[in-house]
């Protein structure tokens, strides 16, 4: 490590000024990513603010269909709230789902978000759920927020406050783990709207979280595991890693959309 400074920001307001006036500061979630970008000199801030005792950031709420979830969450509160496991289970069992339990006792959804890990897993969430991610000047919509591997739509000051997940009718995230990290080595989240529309949204086997339309356009016409199962996909943009090939990949993807499906309609 190296010399930088440290602040608590104690509102947003006070944040965004700190990292306007200097274009090496840096937000500080729960440090999961970020302090060890910093050990490995990939990053190298002035200052750290830390928003994580912010109060408009740590709001967890449901307000009637949406559920709201303040940036600065660690995940286990996403995951052991009652209001959350009711209104969208997916979600809460995604966010119990993620790293091991220090990393969910520390780790932000705002940071997950800011850092856009091309694994992670709240990427997916956000991006099938169509959920609107609420910074301290605007609100991005998931479609336009997700821009390529640890690339947002973020200004560089820019802060995230919340995200707001509309509840679906039905929802579930199947992922198939990192047996030491438990980022995702691919994991899919199927949402299916009142309305009949369905969103795929794919982690973990691109560089960055994508929408499989095959899979959107088959689960519409018929919301059956059989259905995503009989989807055929391409293996030319995935990754290929020491964990697992494109191809495998493109393999997983429809067995474990087909396994979301059954969880969400079971
Ligand atoms: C061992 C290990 C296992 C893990 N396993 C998983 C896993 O299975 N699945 C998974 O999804 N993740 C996993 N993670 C990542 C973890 O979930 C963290 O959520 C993630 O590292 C970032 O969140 P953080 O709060 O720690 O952010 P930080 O590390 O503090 O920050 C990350 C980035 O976000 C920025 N930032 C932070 N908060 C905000 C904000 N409110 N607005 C704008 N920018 C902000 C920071 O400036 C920084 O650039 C794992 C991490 C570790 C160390």
């Amino acid at each position: 490590m190296y010399a930088f400074d440290y602040q608590r920001a104690s509102d947003a307001q006070g944040a965004v000024k700190t990292l306007s006036g200097d274009a090496d500061a840096k937000y500080l979630g729960g440090g999961q990513s970020l302090l060890a970008a910093m050990k490995l000199r990939l990053a190298q801030p002035s200052t750290l603010v830390d928003v994580t005792r912010i109060p408009d950031l740590k709001a967890l709420f449901v307000d009637g269909r949406v559920v709201k979830v303040g940036a600065a969450v660690c995940h286990a509160d996403v995951a052991e709230n009652a209001e959350v496991q009711n209104a969208l289970p997916a979600l809460a069992q995604l966010a119990a789902g993620i790293g091991d339990r220090q990393v969910r006792a520390l780790g932000t959804l705002g940071g997950s978000l800011a850092n856009n890990d091309p694994a992670a897993d709240y990427p997916a969430a956000v991006l099938a759920l169509n959920a609107t991610v609420v910074t301290d000047r605007r609100r991005i919509a998931a479609d336009d927020f997700f821009r390529g591997m640890y690339e947002t739509a973020l200004e560089p000051d820019e802060l995230i406050v919340a995200v707001e997940f509309p509840v679906p009718e039905r929802a579930a995230y199947e992922k198939f783990k990192n047996p030491a990290s438990h980022f995702a080595l691919t994991g899919v989240f199927v949402a299916k709207a009142a309305d009949g529309k369905v969103r795929v949204a794919v982690t973990g086997a691109a560089p960055s979280v994508f929408r499989a339309q095959a899979l959107e356009q088959a689960l519409a016409a018929n919301f059956t595991p059989a259905a995503a199962r009989a989807v055929t996909l391409a293996a030319d943009d995935l990754n290929t890693d020491l964990h697992a090939s494109a191809a495998y990949r493109a393999h997983l993807i429809p067995v474990l959309a087909a396994r979301a499906v059954t969880k969400a309609t079971g």
